[in-house]
Formats: C-alpha cells, sequence, structure tokens
C-alpha cells in the first residue's frame, strides 16, 4: 500500500488538476483529511506529510484523539463534519476550530450558549484559541439540497421551486447571524450517495447557487466558504465552486473493517 504521504500528494495532484479545468487557483482550495475511524497514529503521519486540517464525525471519537495530538495542537485545524446534538454543542465549541454541520436553528443556539460559557474568565479552553476569539466561533451551515431523507441539514430540496422553504431559511438564518457568539463562514453540504460523481455535480451546483442568493441576502456575513466533495465526488465539487474538500478514503484508506458511526 502506498505511503500516507504518496496519498496525500496524490490528492493534491488531483485538486491542482481539478482547480486548472475551473480556471482557479488550487490555493483557494483547502483538503481537511477525514479521519474518523482511524488512529491518532496515522493522523501523525498526515501531520508529517504537511496536512493541517483534519474532519471528524463524532465528539466522543475526536476527543481522545485531539488530546492525543495536543502537542501538534496549535498547528492543526480540527473540522467537525458528522451530525451534531444539542447536548454535545459546549464539548463540540471547546475542542473543534470549525463546526460543518450546523444544521438547524436549536443547535446553533446550542452552540452559541456553549460557546458564551466559556468567555475568559470562566475557563476558557486555550486550545483554539488561535481560530477562535471568544464570542466568534465559526461555523458553516449544512443544507440538504438534493432532498435526499437520509442525509442532515436545513430542509432546502428544491429550493429553487420551493419559496417557501427558501423564506424559512432566511428566518432561520437571520436569527443566527444575530447569535454574536458565531461567525458564519458559508454552507456545507453532501451530494447523495452514488457511483457515478457527475451524478454529484446538480447537488454542488445548487449549493453554490444558493450560497450566491445568501450572500446577496445577507451581505455583511461572510458567505465564502463551501464545504463539499468527498473522496469519490470532490473534483466535480471543486468545478462547482468548493473552497474545502474532505477527504477520508482516498488519503487514509477503507474504513471497511471499522466501526462506523
Ligand atoms: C466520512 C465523511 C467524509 C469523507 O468521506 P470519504 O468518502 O472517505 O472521502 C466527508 N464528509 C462527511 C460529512 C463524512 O461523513
Amino acid at each position: 500500500m502506498d505511503s500516507i504521504a504518496t496519498r496525500i500528494e496524490r490528492v493534491r495532484e488531483r485538486i491542482a488538476a481539478a482547480a486548472k479545468r475551473a480556471g482557479r487557483s488550487p490555493d483557494d482550495i483547502r483538503l481537511v483529511g477525514v479521519s474518523k475511524t482511524h488512529p491518532p497514529e496515522l493522523v501523525a503521519q498526515a501531520i508529517a506529510a504537511g496536512l493541517c486540517d483534519f474532519g471528524e464525525n463524532r465528539v466522543q471519537e475526536a476527543e481522545p484523539k485531539i488530546a492525543a495530538l495536543a502537542a501538534e495542537r496549535s498547528s492543526l485545524r480540527w473540522h467537525l463534519i458528522g451530525h451534531l446534538q444539542s447536548n454535545k454543542a459546549k464539548r463540540a465549541a471547546a475542542l473543534f476550530d470549525l463546526i460543518h454541520s450546523v444544521d438547524s436553528l436549536p443547535l446553533a443556539e446550542a452552540l452559541a450558549r456553549g460557546v458564551r460559557s466559556w468567555e475568559p474568565g470562566v475557563g476558557s479552553p486555550t486550545s483554539n484559541s488561535r481560530l477562535l476569539t471568544p464570542n466568534s466561533f465559526a461555523i458553516l451551515l449544512q443544507v440538504n439540497v438534493s432532498g435526499e431523507a437520509s442525509k442532515d441539514g436545513f430542509d432546502l430540496a428544491s429550493w429553487e421551486a420551493r419559496p417557501d422553504r427558501l423564506d424559512g431559511f432566511y428566518a432561520d438564518v437571520e436569527r443566527v447571524l444575530a447569535l454574536p457568539q458565531l461567525r458564519v463562514g458559508g454552507l456545507m453540504t453532501i451530494a447523495p450517495w452514488g457511483d457515478d460523481p457527475a451524478l454529484a455535480r446538480p447537488t454542488f451546483r445548487s449549493a453554490q447557487r444558493l450560497r450566491d442568493v445568501l450572500a446577496r441576502r445577507f451581505p455583511a456575513a461572510d458567505w465564502s466558504a463551501l464545504s463539499m466533495g468527498m473522496t469519490d465526488d470532490f473534483e466535480v465539487a471543486i468545478e462547482e465552486g468548493a473552497t474545502i474538500v474532505r477527504v477520508g478514503r482516498a488519503i487514509f484508506g477503507s474504513r471497511e473493517l471499522k466501526v462506523e458511526s
């Protein structure tokens, strides 16, 4: 099997090629290595190969992993990409640099409370202070534009034909943007599962259009990030405007013999 360093290099080459096809700079695309189910030793190999962004989908799995790599903490960015329960919001806010999977107003409100509870003097963690100024925790809003029932996210299936859905989302977004503890940076989406990456294209295109619509409606907020694309479809995602790709298997290998969430 190839080394992790070789795999990362290959993924970076594919990112650069996809960016070139789309007339974009590869520097505008951040590679997040999705390390869920893999041990810290493997993450350490990826760090040695120059990767600094890692994605996990469960708080309870990430907590010991991030602790095991505490010596590297200041040069790493940890991303939560899986569904988060409100009762774990405070722990997540203390662990991660960016939460991609904010998929409801109640979760955003729980996160805001979690962030507020560790303002300076109230035992604020120093671990992720580089990206987190108190009162400003970076999040993305996860949107479900494909309508696949199994996907989390704000329900925006066929949003272009459903003004009611869009209006409901606008109302939620307005309230999220009003939470001073949170800083929205853009959107995250997951394409429907399938063998053909071309099938993911309409989903990615729809997410990018939605992002542009939000940027016009809420111009004071930052909508620059588009987190989309995984091992099977990251090149298509880059062609459709992804600024963050979340790649697991192409870097760390198969997860099939491991316990999934
Ligand atoms: C697991 C996961 C990934 C990575 O998937 P791969 O197919 O291994 O690249 C990306 N995003 C999310 C939300 C995931 O849960």
